[in-house]
């Protein structure tokens, strides 16, 4: 792992690379207390061209720096810590990515926390920032867990469907399991944010479902599937299709790579139709489940998925998959 120190008087140390290994943190560190902690993850994969490629590393570095200020973590420049993941993956990456073995690929989770000893409720003064690399289970394998076929969506309120239908089920968040609104801090990929999403989380997992659906405010604003973000595909009752996902403007959902991949990709190749596809409007704004219900009711919804690092593997599979959602209940 690489790890690198800072605090308030002498700012950054030297990175260095080291064996994993546990941390040395006092009882009293403030991120055992006050969630002073903010990660990202992305993949370095090992490409079907045998090349090793860690995909738009500079946006996880950018938006690692927006998380950690948001929390009083230290700045850094960004192009400094893709430095040490390119580092770390140039010691690291063949070990556990053979070019035999093309198509894998190994997590890299940059963290950062204070680690500075300090019972007072203020800005840390020490914080440890650490890389460290791990494998990760396949989310997307053929059987369809996630990804490929058709995603289903649900209240919860009525009984599962006694076989499931492939791809991903989700539940829709209650009223009392909130994960991020206006103001907080969704957008920040901080510790914060997944400790009090776990009840939620495991509810949905107890009852069969893939994932929780982050529903916001009295409209059920759809806003995130757990920790990847959520597009719907749908024909307009004026019959254009639209790809759409929640915005970023409020700041209540996290800024996905993934996520701003998928758009950027379809507008630069869906927008003017491809091969059997219609021509395709790309549409960040606020929508409600109230909307998807219409959709299904009057058969415009044509698919919905989720997408992050996790559930992404380096091929577009699970994005281009139309299928019609089986139920919204
Ligand atoms: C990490 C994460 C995502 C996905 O971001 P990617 O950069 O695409 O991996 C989406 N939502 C939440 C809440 C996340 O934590």
């Amino acid at each position: 792992m690489i790890t690198c120190s800072w605090n308030s008087i002498r700012g950054w140390e030297a990175p260095r690379l080291e064996p994993y290994g546990p941390l040395n943190l006092m009882p009293t560190a403030s991120v055992l207390h006050y969630a002073t902690s903010c990660f990202e993850g992305l993949k370095l994969y090992r490409g079907y061209d045998s090349r090793l490629r860690l995909f738009r590393p500079d946006r996880n570095c950018r938006r690692m720096l927006g998380s950690a200020v948001r929390i009083a973590l230290p700045a850094f420049d960004p192009e400094e810590l893709q430095k040490l993941l390119e580092a770390l993956v140039r010691v690291d990456g063949a070990k556990w990515l053979p070019r035999s073995r093309p198509g894998s690929f190994l997590y890299l989770r940059p963290t950062m926390i204070a680690d500075a000893a300090a019972l007072g409720v203020q800005k840390p003064s020490g914080a440890l920032l650490y890389i460290i690399a791990c494998c990760f289970p396949s989310l997307d394998e053929p059987q369809g867990k996630f990804g490929l076929g058709s995603t289903s969506l649900s209240n919860g309120n009525t009984a599962l469907p006694e076989k499931q239908a492939p791809g991903m089920k989700l539940l829709a968040s209650k009223d009392d399991m909130v994960r991020a609104w206006p103001g907080g801090f969704g957008y920040a990929k901080v510790g914060a944010n997944y400790g009090p999403s776990l009840i939620a989380q495991g509810e949905a997992r107890a009852r069969g479902f893939d994932q929780i659906l982050w529903l916001l405010g009295p409209s059920c604003e759809v806003t995130e599937a757990g920790a990847s973000n959520f597009f719907v595909v749908w024909r307009t009752r004026e019959g254009r299709t639209q790809l759409l996902t929640a915005p970023l403007g409020d700041k209540v959902i996290l800024d996905g790579v993934t996520r701003r991949s998928v758009l950027d990709l379809a507008a630069e190749r869906l927008t003017t139709g491809w091969e059997e596809l219609q021509a395709l409007e790309i549409e960040e704004r606020k929508f409600t489940m109230t909307e998807i219900e219409e959709a299904i009711e009057e058969g415009r919804l044509i698919e919905a998925f989720a997408a992050g690092t996790a559930v992404s593997e380096g091929t577009l599979g699970p994005f281009v998959k139309t299928t019609i959602p089986q139920r919204i209940d």
